[in-house]
Formats: structure tokens, sequence, C-alpha cells
């Protein structure tokens, strides 16, 4: 249920209705929009009549029922979008793009400083880069783990970029978040639903992968992971699921960016790189999904992508990446966004 307050009522009467809440068993989650808060009142689906005598308290607009399976998620519980900050200066889901870019893997501290400066000098917003790698095979390169963290960690100091970094496992989510501005959980690891709870205890923005064979509803399922658990700062990634398709790594699905839209609060951000896999569709698919309305990108960008450890062919050169901040900034202009 949602209980959803008076644009005036003032605290008591909010601390009131969280403690009316919890009386009858259920779990309040307090959501705050531009003009009002709303409560999220989650718990057993079977007893939630008992929640509707909230209505006549003071300071309570109205309660309704939650009609989707994913309900902190859902539009329903918050009509507009919700910003969500990153840092000092960034956050995401407003007017503003967020632009994510870096190398798919730190590899050494000349490559990432390398990359950092570099997406700066571009105008990106935040430096990505794996420490911990989930590769499909065991004898792949596995990340450089904690001292890869560590050299995020002074790219970071050194241009004042926030850094998202992957988390693979829940026994190492605690270190990467010292470390770590935005939390990845990649698309291999979207429904590990102890990680997901994990990152739901953490006080880090999450991005959320799709997985490459899951639908809308199940990444908003895995979303719903994350917020039950107290983490409001969720941002979900579409980064291509797989299809018949052989021409390109994966199938990016940009139709994800209005199907989520219409369901959910949550910011959506684009991945070009995993979804072609292919440096030459990057730039393409990154104004498209600046066109139909994505609120971030994450893009890999590598100082020497033929000597990458991974991702090579799917990474943008420097200046190519520069070039491309220049048309996304046009294709933005024309959406009424800015980048
Ligand atoms: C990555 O971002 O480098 C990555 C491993 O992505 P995904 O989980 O989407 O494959
Ligand atoms: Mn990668």
């Amino acid at each position: 249920m949602i209980i959803v307050m008076k644009a005036g009522a003032d605290k008591r009467e909010k601390e009131e209705v969280l403690k009316k809440i919890k009386e009858l068993g259920y779990t309040p989650h307090v959501i705050h929009g531009t003009t009002r808060d709303v409560i999220g009142a989650i718990g057993d689906e079977r007893g939630k009549e008992a929640l509707q005598s909230i209505e006549s308290m003071n300071g309570v607009e109205s309660v309704v029922p939650i009609l989707q399976p994913y309900k902190l998620a859902s539009k329903e519980v918050m009509k507009e979008s919700s910003t969500i900050r990153i840092s000092d200066s960034v956050s995401i889901g407003g007017k503003n793009i967020v632009i994510m870019a870096g190398p798919c893997s730190v590899e050494s501290e000349k490559q990432i400083i390398d990359s950092a400066i570099a997406v700066k000098e571009a105008g990106a917003h935040v430096l990505r880069g794996g420490a911990f790698k989930p590769r499909t095979s065991p004898y792949s390169f596995q990340g450089l783990e904690e001292d890869g963290l560590k050299l995020l960690a002074k790219a970071r100091e050194l241009t004042g970029l926030p850094i998202v970094t992957e988390v693979i496992n829940p026994e190492t989510a605690d270190l990467v978040a010292e470390y770590a501005d935005i939390l990845q959980i990649g698309a291999r690891n979207s429904q590990n639903f102890a990680l997901l709870k994990k990152v739901g205890q953490l006080k880090r923005p999450v991005l959320l992968k799709r997985g490459m064979a899951m639908t809308i509803q199940e990444l908003l399922m895995s979303a719903e992971y994350i917020l039950s658990e107290g983490n409001q700062s969720v941002i979900l990634c579409e980064r291509g699921i797989r299809t018949f398709e052989t021409a390109t790594r994966n199938t990016l699905d940009l139709s994800a960016i209005p199907a989520l839209r219409s369901r959910t609060h949550l910011p959506v951000v684009i991945d070009p790189s995993h979804g072609t896999g292919n440096h030459h569709y990057v730039g393409p698919m990154s104004l498209a999904a600046i066109a139909g309305g994505a609120d971030g990108l994450i893009i890999e960008v590598h100082p020497d992508p033929e000597h990458a450890t991974s991702d090579g062919p799917q990474s943008l050169k420097p200046a190519k990446f520069a070039e491309l901040m220049v048309k996304m900034r046009r294709v933005a202009e024309a959406v009424d966004r800015t980048v």
C-alpha cells in the first residue's frame, strides 16, 4: 500500500503514520517527492486492508494499493522521476544526462589515470573501471581487485570524477563500497539475490544492469530487492540482451527506455559498449539512447584498446569519445536535455 501524505503534512504527523505502519506489522519506506512525501508500507499482501485505517490519520491524503509486484520501484509510488545524488556535483535522473566513461578493467596506474584525465577533459561526469571482473572464463584476467580500487581512488583524487565499479559478491561488497561512489551489479549477477540484498544495506547508489535473459519485469523485481532493504538509490542499466542475432555482441534493447519509463521512477542508463560489442556501433547507439530519453550512458573508453585486457574491440579511443561527446550534446539539446 502507498500512504500519500498531504503536501503540508508536518514531521509529527509523518512519525505517527510510520509508527502505525510498524504496529500493523509492515515496513515503512519513505520516498521524498518534490511536493509531498509518500510512504510505501511493505509486507504481507494478505492483511493489507488493515492499512486502510491510516487514511483517517492527520496529514494523510489517501491510502492506495500498489498493483505491480515491484512495489517501491513502481511508478505508482512516485509519479515524478527520482533524482539520485552521486556526489556533491553529480546527480542522475534530472535534466542533465550523466556520462560515465572509462576502461572495462583497471589495468595499471598509467592506464586508469590517462583514461580518467581523457574522459574528464571530454566532459564525462563519472569514471568507470572494473577492479573485480566477472569473466566468463576462469582463465581470463580477473581484475586487480583491491589494488584496482586504490588506483580508481587515486584517479578520483586527481580528476574529481566519482567512480563506478563492479561488486561481484557479498563478501567483498563492503570493501568495494569503501572506494566506490556507485556500486555496479553486472549482468551476470543481476539475479544474485544475496548480493542484491547486501548492496541494499549499503549506503551507496547502485547501478543495476539487466541480465542477458532478463525481462523488464524481472529487472524491476531485482531493483525491488535493493529498495526493500532500504537503499533507495537504484539506477537501472540496459546493456543488451541475448537474441538469435550474431552481428552484434548483444541486442541493445533501446525500447527498454520507454518501457521502464512508463513503469518506474528510477533513472535509466544505457550501455552501448556491451550492448553492441563493436566500437563502430557505440556512437550511433549513444545518440539514439539520448534521443530515446536515457538519463545516462556508460561507455568504455581505453587509451590503447588494441592492448586492453578486456573488451578492447568495443572500447573507444579518447579522441573518438571526445568527438562523440560533442554530438551527444547536440542531440541532448534537441530533446531538451543537457550533457
Ligand atoms: C562491464 O561493465 O565491464 C561488464 C562486465 O558489464 P556487463 O555486466 O554488462 O557484462
Ligand atoms: Mn566490459
